[in-house]
């Protein structure tokens, strides 16, 4: 498998608990490279844009609520398989459901409020970096 680069998301529930530091250690242990990483607050509009997605969902409003409710740390991570790996160690969107372990079921408060965001494929990885990053701030 080749190196890959994927996005990720600390979201404001693990920011509000001095979450970042650990969350980043895990991502690191799992053997990913944090290339790029800044701390933002999400506009409404970066939020319905990046989400854009889920709009017809019943939790959307709810969802970009969340997302511009405090700071998130927004991630670059490379490596091997980097998103099917970045996946895995977030575990299961629904904590309830995430294997032990997994940042999710370690630190997420419950299915929205889920501590961390990752890139589904590498496609959506592409679009979701170049929606918060230029080429400049990805430092390999
Ligand atoms: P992910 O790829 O595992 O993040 O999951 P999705 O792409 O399906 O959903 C995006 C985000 O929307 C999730 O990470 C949650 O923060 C939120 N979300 C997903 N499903 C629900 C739900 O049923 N209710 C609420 N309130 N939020 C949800």
């Amino acid at each position: 498998m080749a190196i890959q680069r994927t996005f990720s998301i600390i979201k404001p529930d693990a920011t509000a608990r001095n979450q970042t530091g650990v969350i980043a250690a895990k991502l690191e242990e799992a053997g990913l490279r944090i290339i790029a990483s800044k701390r933002i607050r999400m506009s409404r509009e970066q939020a319905e844009g990046f989400y854009g997605v889920h709009k017809e969902r019943p939790f959307f409003g709810d969802l970009v609520a969340f997302m511009t409710s405090g700071p998130v740390v927004v991630q670059v991570l490379e490596g091997e398989d980097a998103v099917a790996k970045n996946r895995e160690v977030m575990g299961a969107t629904n904590p309830t459901e995430a294997a032990e372990g997994t940042i999710r079921k370690l630190f997420a408060e419950n299915i929205e409020r889920n501590s961390v965001h990752g890139s589904d494929a590498p496609e959506t990885a592409a679009e979701e970096i170049k929606f918060f990053f230029t080429d400049a701030e990805l430092v390999g």
